[in-house]
């Protein structure tokens, strides 16, 4: 067992000062002007409990962050005894460069300042073998966890089909997010899964140890209970961690928060900053109630409450406290701003999502040149926040298109693609041998003549062994198991991964010519030279890099780490582009100026969450409502469509009950360009019987004479279409409405020219010359004819 002082490393060391610095005269404090009086107390209540409660924008995390640049200059605490926990690795690495500044760079870097996960990753590297793992242990993706679940379930004879493993997955993360090992699961909840859930739940954590390995909830549940099992190790950090600081409290989940109460349970030095109003994690095992509780976890805590917002105009700020102000459970805070006024929050509907991605794409190409003489807007001030991430799709093809640049945040990313995937299953065998799903993974990649049959063989040997598949396979190797051709494969892959695990151990060369050495020995990367599919030169540049991207890292170990924690990770060039992440991972960031695109009734708020969990659900998403809006400082525009394709289905779409919660007076409804909107944003806002406010000044935009909405309104054919009552029957001109039978030659948008086969309602079957046969709905396609060009 690894003891406290053997361990001993880097992070706990003794600072080391230079001289230079020792005898320099006490550093100036004048990182703390400008702080109000409430945030300047925040920062100086240095010990003992404090909660920061208080709006967005109102400088909670710069009050953190200064706090931090206040222990170091005070000399209560070296770097590397403050414990600070972001919710982002992105936000991790912001306040470290802030603290930097601050502090006039003198800070090296504060080692534990990072996620819940990755700060429990690195204690439970030190006690692994405390939770039953080996140090070197892996850390499986939700992609790893689904087959390792999937196995077992199938293992166990249960139809997986009505018994899915995603299923299964959510249980046990939601036991895990409680901190519920499987013999603490509560009786109540026995019958999950068909009376199997904590069974299968206790299988899979056999199986996790088997592997040497753990998944994401375990990080913290593990620590939680080695700090639990072994007061000595608990009470070792809790000495080392003079002061504690979180940031957004409002989303720590029991597990998380069991971690703080146990880590802070000595000094009680602990300092938790949070927004009740900001909290979006619920369907996470989030707990706001966490905030409550702390007056009452930590007696005499000091309660600050921060009222000044500094980052938006008086119009934002307030639409986002009407939008806010109708959900019931609130602390309730006030929130004032001495900015000006600014432009009110713009509100706009168009008639479908390409329309919505064109005109955001024209606003974002209008704000950088500097227009309404406004000076010009980087892209990186710019963001478009979306509720669901297949809304950023239309995004990224239109900026594609017109050649405007963005990053995605949070989207699927490199690590996700397929070769990258195998490529770091064979790191992680060559890292961890015991990694049996790495293994299986790429065990016939490439092709070997491992088929299932040989696959099952080692599997076989495996579990009568009580071994990995690497391990099993090298039993088969030296007992003559398998055909000779699958044996000779497996003996060289055995060969290979004993030769590459020596040379990480050793660590003599540079593990990023260990990882080409891997990719070129195996086959991989002649695999996919010789394949003649159109990605598969897509594949070897991404291939290539991987190795880039690993250059960053000290070893292979380090990378594999950090995408398996990383979620916020992106490459980039350095030049400005424009954000496209979803609500969730804007927590906590500020922009000029905000997109908020599909605000339509059941994506926003998603009819999921409100099914799941009702009021309480659709509270989660007003919240989200009120963090996309708090995000701007300058301009934020929402905007909503009257038709969706969502999962490949054309939908109508109500604009969302969000947009009749916004207090009239600090909107401006826009009127949607002539060709393919002309006013049915507006008029759909005014067909809600809940939204005359709204409605009328829709209606006063005067858009439903406009030529383009006269055409929509043609286009629309014998759909019904939203429109103000008193403009109603004036606009739609039976006579315009195009009539399709089969043979007429037709256009569409994205499919170009083509020739309806079968008519069924609205649906037309057109066989398209360069698209093949599809079936598309009538108000998407217009006679050929009528294509003006
Ligand atoms: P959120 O709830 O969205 O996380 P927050 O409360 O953490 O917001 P910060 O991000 O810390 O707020 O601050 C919002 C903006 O206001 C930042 O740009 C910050 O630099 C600025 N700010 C904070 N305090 C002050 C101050 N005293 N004077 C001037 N600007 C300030
Ligand atoms: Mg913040």
């Amino acid at each position: 067992m690894t003891t406290w002082i053997e361990d001993e490393a880097e992070a706990f060391a003794p600072e080391r000062r230079p001289l230079s610095q020792q005898a320099m005269a006490p550093r100036p404090t004048d990182y703390l002007d400008g702080l109000n009086p409430d945030q300047l107390a925040a920062v100086e209540a240095l010990d003992g409990p404090v909660l920061v409660l208080a709006g967005a924008g109102t400088g909670k995390t710069r009050a953190l962050t200064t706090r931090i640049a206040h222990l170091l200059n005070t000399g209560r605490a070296r770097p590397n005894q403050i414990l600070a926990v972001t919710f982002t690795n992105k936000a991790a690495r912001e306040m470290k460069t802030r603290v930097g500044q601050t502090v006039g760079g003198v800070v090296e870097g504060i080692p534990w300042l990072g996620t819940f996960h990755s700060l429990s990753v690195k204690i439970l590297r030190r006690h692994a073998e405390m939770a039953g793992l080996k140090s070197n242990f892996t850390i499986l993706d939700t992609d790893d966890q689904l087959r390792l679940l999937k196995q077992l379930i199938v293992a166990e004879g249960i139809d997986e089909k009505r018994w899915p493993p995603r299923l299964l997955a959510s249980l046990i993360d939601g036991w895990k997010n409680r901190a519920l090992t499987p013999e603490k699961v509560p009786a109540s909840e026995a019958a999950a899964f068909n009376n199997r859930g904590t069974e299968l739940y206790a299988m899979y954590q056999q199986r996790l140890l088997t592997l040497n390995a753990c998944d994401f909830g375990d990080l913290l549940v593990h620590v939680v209970g080695i700090f639990q099992a072994f007061p000595e190790v608990l009470e070792k950090y809790q000495d080392w961690f003079r002061y504690i600081l979180v940031d957004e409290y409002q989303d720590t989940n029991v597990a998380q928060y069991l971690w703080l109460r146990l880590l802070a349970g000595g000094h009680k030095n602990i300092c938790c900053v949070g927004d009740d109003d900001q909290s979006i994690y619920g369907w996470r095992g989030a707990e706001v109630g966490n905030i409550l509780r702390f007056e009452k976890d930590f007696p005499g805590a000091k309660v600050i409450r921060l009222e000044q917002n500094y980052r938006s105009t008086p119009h934002i700020l307030a639409a986002a406290s009407g939008v806010i102000s109708s959900n019931e459970k609130r602390l309730g805070k006030t929130l004032w701003t001495d900015l000006n006024a600014g432009e009110k929050v713009r509100l706009i509907g168009h008639w479908d999502g390409d329309e919505e991605a064109r005109w955001i794409g024209e606003k974002i190409e209008a704000l950088e040149r500097g227009t309404r003489g406004s000076d010009p807007v980087s892209p990186d001030g710019i963001a478009i926040l979306v509720r669901a991430s297949f809304l950023m799709r239309a995004f990224e093809d239109r900026f594609l298109t017109i050649g405007l640049p963005y990053r995605v945040i949070g989207g699927p990313r490199f690590y996700e693609r397929l070769e990258i995937r195998d490529a770091m299953a064979y790191f992680r065998v060559a890292v961890s041998p015991d990694d049996s799903l790495a293994f299986e993974r790429i065990v016939n990649k490439p092709k070997r003549g491992l088929g299932d049959k040989a696959v099952q063989t080692i599997n076989n040997v495996a579990r009568q062994h009580g071994v990995g598949l690497l391990e099993a396979a090298r039993m088969i190797v030296e007992e003559g198991g398998l055909a000779t051709r699958a044996r000779n494969a497996l003996k060289s892959m055995v060969d290979g991964f004993d030769r590459w695990g020596a040379l990480v151990r050793a660590g003599e060369i540079p593990h990023t010519d260990i990882a080409e050495q891997i990719l070129d020995e195996s086959g991989y990367t002649d695999m996919w030279k010789a394949d003649k599919s159109p990605d598969a030169a897509g594949r070897l540049e991404n291939l290539k890099e991987l190795i880039k991207a690993l250059d960053e890292f000290e070893n292979l170990q380090g990378f594999l780490e950090h995408v398996s924690l990383v979620m916020d990770n992106e490459q980039d060039d350095g030049a400005p582009k424009v954000s496209i992440m979803t609500l969730h991972a804007a927590k906590g960031l500020e922009f000029p100026c905000v997109f908020l695109p599909g605000w339509e009734d059941g994506l926003f708020p998603s009819q999921r969450s409100m099914d799941e969990s009702g009021l309480k659900g659709l509270e989660e998403e007003r919240r989200l409502a009120y963090v996309g809006i708090t995000r701007a400082e300058r301009l934020c525009t929402i905007s909503f469509v009257a038709n969706r394709r969502v999962y490949n289905q054309w939908q109508s779409q109500m604009p969302s009950r969000f947009i009749d919660e916004l207090p009239e007076e600090h909107v401006e409804v826009l009127t949607p360009p002539g060709l393919y909107g002309g006013g049915f944003g507006a008029a759909a806002v005014s067909s809600r019987p809940t939204g005359p406010s709204l409605a009328d000044a829709a209606a006063k935009a005067d858009a439903y004479n406009s030529p383009g909405w006269k055409r929509m309104q043609a286009r629309a054919g014998n759909r019904p279409v939203s429109q103000p009552k008193e403009t109603r029957n004036t606009v739609i001109d039976a006579e315009a409405l195009p009539a399709f039978e089969v043979g007429t030659r037709i256009f569409h948008q994205k499919f170009g020219y083509g020739t309806v086969t079968d008519i069924e309602g609205d649906k037309l079957l057109i066989d398209f010359e360069k698209a093949g046969p599809k079936h598309v709905v009538s108000r998407f396609v217009t006679a050929a004819d009528d294509v003006p060009f």
